[in-house]
């Protein structure tokens, strides 16, 4: 008896330490298989799991076709919000954007409203192709927005109009963009210009410190850590609105495996909420871009983040 109750207690230890070792939010389940259906499917799972606090809501319609569907969780009166999959091959970012959904449905912070878009390039994600496509043509969506240096488009496709839209429209205050990979937590300025210090430098420092909490990930400028781009939602979105706004290039590849989805979504989605739980409640007042733009910089965006 003694032996077989000495099993059982090293059987629960085993399956604890399993559970903190690859700790992933409930109802959360990495995998490298999911399209577009699938996705819709999980949000609907989590809007019947917790009724009158997770609603879905349509962000637009895509050029795809389809729509782009989002959660909104919790009710409090600050706006955050997470993207994912501008670039539809990084399906790691969409994992990472359910399992932080998961986890917020679960745990709704009470100040704050989150809105979660898991997927905004349908089209690309689908076919696991980074660019999304409008009447034959093919966009890059993470350089399809306007900016005090110019970029490839501005609003060439639906998708990016319409997250635009919805960021004027429902007063969003913090937005965290998720790619794949690098590993990093970058903020603005991102676009070819050497005058790389907003207004803001310390508040962007404090809310990048926050969103690697776990993940330790390297922090610091877009343009320094990655590499400069024009036409970024980023750099659009603090220019414009003064949004706070941080790009998490997640993980170390953009073709993870599911232990390796587990590894992302569980040293990231504490700092997601660190982040949306420590943005500032007001946008920023002082978002005007004031240096010089530098077209020389422009050969050195690699377009493969
Ligand atoms: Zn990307």
């Amino acid at each position: 008896m003694k032996s077989r109750s000495w099993m059982l207690l090293s059987a629960v230890a085993c399956s604890l330490f399993a559970t903190s070792a690859h700790a992933q939010p409930p109802g959360y389940q990495a995998r490298t298989d999911r399209r577009y259906p699938q996705v819709v499917e999980f949000l609907k799972r989590l809007e019947s799991k917790h009724p009158g606090r997770v609603s879905r809501f349509v962000l637009g319609r895509s050029d795809s076709g389809a729509d782009i569907e989002g959660l909104r969780i919790g009710s409090g009166p600050g706006r955050g919000m997470i993207v994912a999959t501008h670039h539809g091959n990084e399906y790691g970012s969409s994992e990472v954007a359910l399992a932080a959904a998961a986890d917020l449905s679960e745990q709704p912070i009470s100040t704050m409203t989150v809105y979660v878009v898991p997927v905004l390039n349908v089209g690309g994600y689908n076919s696991r192709s980074r660019e999304e496509k409008a009447s034959g043509r093919s966009h890059d969506p993470n350089r399809d927005y306007p900016g005090p240096c110019g970029s490839d488009s501005e609003f060439a496709l639906r998708s990016t109009r319409a997250l635009a839209e919805f960021v004027a429209r429902e007063s969003i205050v913090s937005v965290a963009t998720l790619h794949t990979h690098y590993p990093a937590v970058v903020y603005p300025w991102g676009f070819s210009t050497r005058d790389l210090e907003t207004a803001h430098q310390a508040e962007f420092v404090k809310l990048v410190e926050a969103s690697v909490v776990e993940s330790r990930y390297e922090t610091g400028n877009s343009s320094t850590v990655i590499y400069p781009a024009n036409g970024t939602f980023e750099d659009f979105a603090f220019w414009k609105h003064g949004i706070w706004s941080l790009l998490f290039e997640l993980g170390f590849s953009h073709s993870p495996r599911v232990a390796e989805i587990e590894e992302m979504v569980r040293v990231n989605f504490p700092g997601l909420r660190s982040l949306i739980e420590t943005a500032p409640k007001r946008r920023a007042s002082r978002h005007a871009f004031t240096g010089k733009c530098d077209d020389s910089l422009r050969i050195l965006d690699r377009r493969d983040e």
